[in-house]
């Protein structure tokens, strides 16, 4: 069954004039979707209910659980109409809210460090369901719909590789920024990719103007390559030149990320080679210690070697920041989501 929130308010006009149901339902439906209300819930005549249950589903995500850290960082598992679970993380900022929201159940690029792509890539996620996770976020929070909105900021780097899902993550882009919906701006999101080079040269065609980041990892291609298979596809260099392209295109500075592993890409030589790779391209950098999985053996740089990393940098005139880690006491710091399985007991595993 298709979900609802796949669509934008244009083509949900055309899906309920279909149905017989009067053009003046669109808006209000448009915006109880997108506050979280089911179809009960929703302020219309049962007929219109009923005819909207049997063809359509409205809310495709709920939560399932959810696991607070230390820091106030949120954990959720959410449940998909399909029973598969993906995971979403909230994040408390000075401005507000962040919400880390995932693009497909797994994922298929096999990148050494990471947690969510130890089963391969199970299903891609529609617009609807990417969206859902903000709306269902956004609700538990307390949050309605313009200036009382809690969620300021969207971040797709929670499971799975956006650019690899390029229809329905850009679908996703067009509906959370539209008016009748959340409304972020393009500002406010970001979205995180291993590299696939095709799909970083359309979005800016496409013209997003939203904020990309790249994970970067190494400084040289034999380097990333024992970390990411992608890098046997498509070289740094490729890389950098595809976001030079996205650079032009939106003026938006291009943010890459380089997670620190112990005795991998963790030395002085790697930090100078790095400033050298991006010599006159207005990046920024965010630096990152492994964080542990279980099933990978390898292991996060020291907090010192990660400062004395990112002096380095700075010394070199590279804009640079440590990142702090927030919820790793709950499993859900970056590259700690996986896919959770429920067991015939009902546990989640
Ligand atoms: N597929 C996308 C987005 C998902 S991963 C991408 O590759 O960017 C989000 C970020 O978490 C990426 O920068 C990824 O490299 C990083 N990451 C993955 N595993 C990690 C780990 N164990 N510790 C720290 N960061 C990790």
């Amino acid at each position: 069954m298709d979900c609802l929130l796949d669509f934008s308010k244009e083509e949900l006009k055309e899906i309920l004039a279909s149905l017989d149901i009067k053009g003046f339902r669109v808006e209000q439906i448009f915006v109880a979707l997108n506050q979280g209300k089911t179809f009960t819930e929703m302020n219309i005549p049962s007929e219109i209910k009923e005819k909207l249950s049997n063809n359509f589903i409205s809310q495709p995500v709920l939560i399932l659980d959810k696991k607070i850290s230390r820091d106030g960082t949120v954990k959720f598992l959410f449940r998909l109409f399909d029973n598969n679970i993906i995971e979403g993380v909230l994040m408390k900022y000075k401005y507000g809210y962040t919400l880390c929201v995932s693009t497909q159940v797994g994922c298929r690029m096999g990148c050494k460090f990471c947690a969510s792509t130890l089963n391969g890539l199970v299903r891609n996620l529609s617009a609807g369901e990417i969206l859902g996770q903000v709306i269902v976020a956004n609700k538990f929070l307390g949050g309605k719909l313009g200036e009382n909105r809690m969620i300021t900021n969207i971040v797709l780097m929670g499971s799975g590789e956006p650019l690899d899902n390029y229809e329905n993550v850009t679908k996703f882009l067009k509906l959370v920024t539209s008016q009748y919906s959340l409304n972020i701006s393009e500002r406010n999101i970001s979205l995180s990719t291993c590299g696939v080079v095709e799909n970083i040269k359309k979005l800016a065609d496409d013209g997003f103007k939203i904020t990309l980041t790249i994970s970067l990892h190494a400084s040289n291609d034999e380097k990333r390559k024992e970390l990411m298979p992608i890098a046997n596809k498509y070289s740094i260099k490729k890389i950098l030149s595809a976001c030079k392209y996205y650079f032009k295109k939106t003026n938006r500075r291009v943010v890459f990320e380089y997670v620190l592993v112990k005795d991998k890409n963790d030395t002085l030589e790697d930090a100078k080679s790095l400033k050298e790779l991006l010599k006159g391209f207005p990046t920024h950098l965010n630096v990152i210690p492994l964080n542990s999985v279980e099933e990978r053996n390898l292991i996060g740089s020291t907090r010192e070697r990660a400062n004395e990393f990112v002096q380095m940098l700075t010394k070199l005139g590279q804009s640079a920041t440590l990142r702090r880690t927030l919820g790793e006491d709950i499993d859900g710091a970056c590259g700690q989501l996986r896919q959770k399985y429920i067991d015939n007991n009902g546990n989640i595993n």
